[in-house]
């Protein structure tokens, strides 16, 4: 029987982030070291195919301190980044722990501290119970930080001529952050912003590169897990500039074939900055086997983003 034939639009960048790599890296180093068991608080990155892979190798995941009963044993905070109470646990406890927070969470963390300091009030951009969210506000003591999630929360503040600076979670859409910066900057005439964006340059090149295969793809496919605040962007990302049906699937396993059917000729492909690229290559090899495809890359911008690792761990 003849295949149905198909275009495949593969985005780049697509995949791994730096700061992800280097937070499975982080894990993978700990186990040669230390190793087994490596406990990590939080699932390290949001995706379950890296999560179960390291799982496999011999960390342990657990959602707060007190379920690790070995305090002998080191424990790695996540990529998302905690708040400050979270290490003065782990000291007092007894903890030898590594913090794997991305450098560029890092960076807003500073300037949320920055701004505290400098008495300054603070909208955090972002959800309220995402835990990059809850670590960047926990990083000061009082109650000076206010999260917003888009332009219709800011709708809900009072105006005000005082002072007022604003940060961003790394991983949302670009889009939707210009609207609410527009929407902060007519109600707060005094409104710092910070140097550089907030969302890093992985979340603003994956989104980029998936509105240019958006307009040639009748289904869009990403690949990432259902609680990654990036992978979803990409999805909505998808859907706001051209493409009718966007899908975010943990893996191929997820995807039901009868859905691309006559109507379905172009197929994009992308996945967020937790996916592994391995789970994309099965994705393909599953469409090769039903169907007669062609594939084409389509380049937004090549990366070359390399983060050092914590000190302790550096070969
Ligand atoms: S998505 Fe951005 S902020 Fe998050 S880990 Fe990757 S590089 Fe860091």
């Amino acid at each position: 029987m003849t295949k149905k034939k198909l275009n495949i639009y593969l985005a780049e960048p697509r995949g791994f982030c730096a700061g992800v790599a280097r937070a499975i890296q982080i894990v993978e180093k700990a186990i040669e070291k230390y190793g087994k068991p490596i406990y990590v608080r939080h699932e390290i990155v949001h995706n379950k195919f890296v999560v179960d892979s390291l799982r496999d190798k011999g960390a342990v995941f657990v959602d707060e301190l007190d379920e690790i009963k070995d305090k002998s044993r080191p424990v790695i905070f996540s990529a998302h980044g905690v708040a400050k109470s979270v290490k003065e646990e782990a000291i007092a406890k007894g903890f030898e722990f590594i913090d794997a927070v991305c450098p560029l969470v890092k960076k807003v963390h500073k300037q949320a501290i920055k701004f505290d300091k400098d008495n300054i009030k603070t909208i955090l951009i972002g959800k309220k119970n995402h835990v990059e969210v809850i670590g960047t506000k926990g990083q000061i003591d009082r109650d000076n930080i206010k999260i917003v999630k888009d332009a219709k929360d800011v709708e809900l503040l009072d105006k005000s001529n005082e002072e007022m600076a604003y940060i961003c979670q790394t991983t949302l859409s670009v889009d939707e952050i210009d609207e609410t910066v527009r929407a902060l900057k007519n109600k707060f005439t005094n409104l710092i912003e910070p140097k550089a964006s907030d969302v890093c340059y992985a979340t603003t090149n994956r989104q980029r590169a998936v509105k240019k295969i958006a307009k040639l793809s009748d289904l869009l496919i990403v690949i990432g897990s259902q609680n990654s605040s990036n992978s979803k962007k990409l999805r909505e990302v998808a859907e706001k500039n051209g493409c009718s049906k966007a899908i975010l699937i943990d893996d191929v396993s997820f995807l039901d074939f009868d859905e691309i059917d006559d109507s379905i000729n172009n197929i994009g492909i992308t996945a967020g900055a937790s996916a592994d690229e391995v789970v994309v290559q099965k994705l393909l090899d599953e469409l090769k086997k039903r169907f007669d495809i062609s594939v084409e890359t389509v380049t937004e911008i090549k990366e070359d983003m390399i983060f050092t690792l914590p000190k302790e761990l550096e070969d």
